[in-house]
């Protein structure tokens, strides 16, 4: 596959229901991780177009934003662990997240994005745990990657998968400010789409 940046990509729409049926089908990769983790400017450099918008961004916060590729859909989830939702909003966000990597036939894959400086929240292993219950391929995305200088990201990578335990099979260390890691991650994208086939 060549980089996201010279694919063509469209909006398809944003969905509250995890379960939305996609036309045509297509191996579908979900991205999700906390709130503020990096996701949207993370979805941003790989596509090299503005897309995805932050989790701070007001409405939209609890839909599934669905894009298309010439060979599979990019499914933004909204970030879970906001501080200041409320109890209904975490609850409908649940519901969703859950929804889709409970149920979606189509999901090939999961890019999972965890900021490298931080030990997983408990939001972050009742995910792991949910990805590990319903048998999903996760690939582990690093975020902020250039904000450690590179001894401390090889040890704080090694940290990382040490909290996160079996579960994680694949992690690759990112930065949306430099470029880092968005080849390989393209790579691993491609082959859980191949994957599915
Ligand atoms: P989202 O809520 O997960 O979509 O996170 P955003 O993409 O909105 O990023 C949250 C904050 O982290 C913003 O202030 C970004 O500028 C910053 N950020 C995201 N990715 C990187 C990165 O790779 N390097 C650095 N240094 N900052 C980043």
């Amino acid at each position: 596959m060549p980089p996201l940046t010279s694919l063509p990509v469209e909006f398809v729409g944003s969905f509250p229901d995890p379960l939305h049926q996609l036309v045509p089908a297509l191996p579908e990769i979900a991205f999700l991780g906390r709130s503020n983790v990096g996701k949207s400017s993370l979805i941003n450099a790989l596509v090299g177009r503005r897309i995805a918008k932050t989790s701070g961004t007001p409405g939209k916060t609890t839909f599934l934003n669905v894009f298309r590729f010439p060979s599979f859909y990019l499914i933004d989830l909204p970030g879970y662990g906001y501080a200041r939702a409320s109890l209904a909003e975490r609850r409908r966000l649940r519901r969703l997240v859950d929804g889709v990597v409970r149920g979606r036939a189509g999901l090939a894959g999961v890019v999972w994005l965890l900021d490298i400086r931080h030990p997983p929240s408990k939001d972050d292993i009742a995910m792991g745990e949910m990805l590990e219950a319903w048998g999903r391929q996760a690939i582990v995305a690093f975020t902020k990657a250039d904000k450690l200088s590179r001894a401390r990201r090889l040890a704080a990578e090694r940290a990382r998968l040490e909290e996160l335990g079996p579960a994680v099979v694949d992690a690759v260390a990112t930065s949306s400010a430099t470029g880092t890691g968005l080849p390989e991650l393209t790579g691993r994208i491609e082959r859980l789409i191949g994957s599915a086939r």
